[in-house]
């Protein structure tokens, strides 16, 4: 090989050397490249790592911080729960009422000492003992007096009851007369806690408590006793004080002393209203008022009750309207006596206190929620001095008057309305009032009382011939009572401005005057009617203004207040009249000659006695009044001085009627009515009606003397029209009238 070749074989080993050298600095290049990048990389995580490792360590720091915090915490709440059971055991401890808790299987948990009270001492009562072994330990050691049960028996009642979901409280009684109420609940997790309170206390001052009524109902019984006997002590000196002064008012006397007799009687009849509600309130106060429920007619109640009130109102120169609602039935269940009272008192309150204007009653029936009842609202509307709205909520309690200068000059005790009130509670009723001062008063009630009878109350038109009638009236009140009357009976009832155009128009039935029509009397109204229209049957409704309807000559007339009844018996004779031709006048003449012709006793003179009376009154001065009453009529009367008398005379003098006083010496006035029951059932001799004349006023009289067997009741002081009513009702037949006069010229009684 020459030495260029070795040179360029050199030279080329060289420059693959230098290749290769140059291509593992390139290699090393890039390795130190991606090294650094590596590095950087490691570096960066590290700074990352770093920074990881700090926020570690200061969360770390922080939770430790929390941790120590919250092992304050708890430590501070332990011992605050420490504290709290603490205190709480301590304060239960203090009470002297036993406190337990017993876990799910009846175990004891905690009690305290009062709970374990004569229990101490004994080594296994303690946390753990059970609720049984408690029970046993407590009834043979003798702590509790199980009573009539044996020690068994009261365990078995007093587990049964612990085992019970719901755990009724019980009362035991301790050997030492101490009685402790158990009173035991369920509580979380199955636990029971148990209080043991001592209720010795109570039940001595219940006992005390039950003493006291006792001793408190026997004084009331005893109050209730004296007020029958004040009120029969009173009523007996009053009923010769009203009835003789009504006696004298009947003799000729002069004016002032008519005057006199009036106030002697007025002062009496007031006197006597005082009396009854002042035992009524007692007797409410005692609870010894009782409603007793009876068949009644409600709109007959009414109607006597605005007959009596309605001269009072006629002199203060008020109208009294009553508008009993034609859809109503009128016979029901309820206490008529006390159902009057109620009304009396509300109606007469309205009169009473009404100067100018009117006082409407009206009586709608109200839909009921229960069946079987009748709802009956009952409205007194009055426009009269009306009640301050201050005094409105007063005026229902006992002996509150609104007092006013205006008020003042009306007399009352300020009980009526307490005792109204009470009384319709005690029926299930409400009562309520609005009023204006200055306006007037409307007081409503509501009863809810059972219909008697299946009544068909009148609808639609019960007369073929009456559709319409010509109203002539002023008062709209009257006006409105009598198109409320009319309506539901098909009838309406037209206005025209005179009974002149009526006729002219001539549309209506029949024509009905009231009172007073556009300034004009009624008198007017009817000449006008008979001139213009003389074939149209008229119904005069006379009221307080009008002077009696009959004395108009008005063919039909009603007279307000009137019933159902009274408007239909008018209504009946129109429709008659309008489809009977009219008499001509020679046959009115030979009817009016047959009349007068009519012999004037229909009973042969001869046959006829006087009815036979028996009166069994003690007492001297109501034996005079009695026959001062009668004096007039053709009656034999005789007096039993006292029970015994009046079973001797019944015997001996047969009565037809016997009126019958209550209390008398010897026998009273029940037991000789029962005697007398007794004679006639043995004897087989017919029922004499026995009427009660007493001044005994309480309700449970009445049952007592009608249990007794009399036949009806009639409290003092005796009044001379109830007295000839009875006796007319109970004339028999075939005994001379008791008004007329005597056949065999004999003056009458007395
Ligand atoms: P009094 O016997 O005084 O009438 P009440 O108990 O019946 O007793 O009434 C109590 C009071 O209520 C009355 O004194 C009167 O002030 C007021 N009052 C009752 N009814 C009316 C009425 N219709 N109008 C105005 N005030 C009345």
């Amino acid at each position: 090989m020459n030495i260029a070749n070795k040179l360029a074989q050199e030279r080329r080993a060289r420059l693959a050397a230098e290749r290769l050298l140059e291509q593992r600095q390139t290699e090393l290049f890039h390795a130190n490249s991606r090294l650094g990048d590596h590095a950087r990389l490691l570096s960066n995580q590290i700074v990352e790592k770093r920074q990881e490792v700090k926020d570690v360590r200061s969360v770390a720091a922080t939770l430790k911080n929390e941790n120590h915090q919250v092992l304050n915490d708890l430590r501070n709440a332990e011992t605050k729960v420490e504290v709290a059971e603490r205190r709480l055991w301590d304060s239960i401890e203090t009470i002297q009422d036993g406190f337990a808790v017993f876990d799910k299987d009846s175990n004891l948990v905690s009690a305290n000492f009062a709970y374990l009270a004569g229990l101490d001492g004994i080594e296994e009562v303690q946390p753990g003992i059970s609720y049984a072994r408690l029970l046993e330990l407590i009834s043979e050691e003798g702590i509790v007096d199980v009573g009539n049960e044996t020690r068994a028996e009261w365990r078995e009642s007093m587990l049964d009851r612990w085992q019970s979901p719901e755990i009724e409280p019980r009362t035991v009684k301790l050997w030492n007369k101490q009685f402790i109420k158990l009173v035991d609940r369920r509580a979380e997790a199955g636990d029971t806690v148990s209080l043991a309170l001592n209720i010795t206390e109570t039940i001595r001052y219940e006992s005390e408590l039950k003493e006291e009524r006792r001793r408190a109902e026997s004084a009331n019984r005893a109050k209730s006793a004296f007020l029958a006997n004040m009120s029969h002590e009173i009523r007996t000196p009053m009923n010769g004080v009203v009835g003789m002064a009504d006696i004298l008012a009947d003799t000729p006397l002069s004016e002032e002393q008519k005057l006199y007799i009036e106030t002697i009687k007025h002062s009496g009849e007031a006197l006597l209203v005082i009396i009854n509600d002042i035992l009524d309130y007692s007797k409410i106060e005692a609870e010894k008022l009782t409603i007793q429920p009876e068949p009644f007619d409600l709109e007959q109640n009414l109607f006597e009750i605005a007959t009596l009130l309605l001269p009072s109102a006629q002199d203060k120169g008020i109208d009294l309207v009553v508008d009993y609602a034609r859809n109503l039935p009128t016979q029901f269940s309820g206490d008529p006596g006390r159902i009057r009272q109620i009304l009396t008192n509300l109606i007469g309150n309205a009169v009473k206190f009404t100067s100018d204007g009117h006082v409407l009653v009206e009586v709608k029936e109200l839909p009921s929620e229960q069946t079987g009842l009748m709802n009956i609202q009952v409205s007194i509307e009055d426009t009269g001095i009306g009640i301050p709205e201050e005094m409105i909520e007063f005026i229902f309690g006992e002996f509150n008057q609104v007092e006013d200068e205006r008020n003042r000059k009306f007399e009352g005790t300020g009980l009526g309305l307490a005792i109204t009130k009470k009384l319709i509670e005690m029926m299930g009723g409400r009562i309520w009032v609005s009023s204006e001062q200055g306006k007037g008063s409307c007081f409503n009630f509501h009863l809810q009382l059972p219909a008697t009878s299946d009544q068909s109350p009148i609808e639609g038109s019960t007369f073929d011939n009456l559709h319409s009638a010509y109203l002539f009236e002023d008062d709209q009140t009257f006006a409105a009572v009598i198109a409320s009357q009319l309506a539901p009976m098909g009838i309406e009832t037209l206005v025209r401005p005179s009974a002149s155009s009526a006729a002219t128009e001539n549309a209506a039935d029949f024509y009905i005057v009231g009172t007073q029509f556009q300034g004009r009397s009624s008198e007017k109204i009817l000449q006008k009617i008979s001139q213009c229209a003389p074939e149209k049957p008229v119904l005069l409704v006379g009221s307080r203004k009008s002077t009696s309807p009959t004395a108009l000559g008005a063919e039909h007339t009603i007279q307000h207040p009137f019933r159902h009844q009274d408007l239909d018996t008018a209504l009946a004779c129109i429709s008659k009249a309008l489809s009977t031709p009219n008499p001509t006048r020679s046959e009115i003449e030979v009817a009016e000659t047959e009349i007068e012709n009519l012999p004037s006793q229909t009973i042969p003179q001869e046959a006829a006695r006087r009815m036979r009376v028996l009166a069994a009154e003690d007492n001297k001065t109501n034996q005079l009044v009695f026959k001062k009453m009668v004096k007039n009529l053709s009656i034999d009367l005789k007096f039993a001085n006292n029970g015994q008398e009046a079973i001797e005379l019944f015997k001996s003098f047969s009565p037809d009627l016997i009126f019958m006083d209550i209390s008398m010496p010897i026998v009273d006035g029940k037991e000789a009515t029962r005697t007398i029951r007794k004679l006639e059932s043995q004897g087989h001799l017919e029922h004499t009606t026995i009427i009660a004349l007493t001044a005994h006023a309480m309700a449970q009289d009445k049952d007592e003397i009608l249990k007794a067997g009399l036949d009806e009741y009639s409290t003092k002081p005796l009044r001379k029209s109830v007295i000839t009513e009875k006796l007319e009702n109970h004339c028999p037949t075939g005994v001379l009238d008791i008004f007329s006069t005597c056949s065999d010229g004999a003056t009458p009684t007395a």
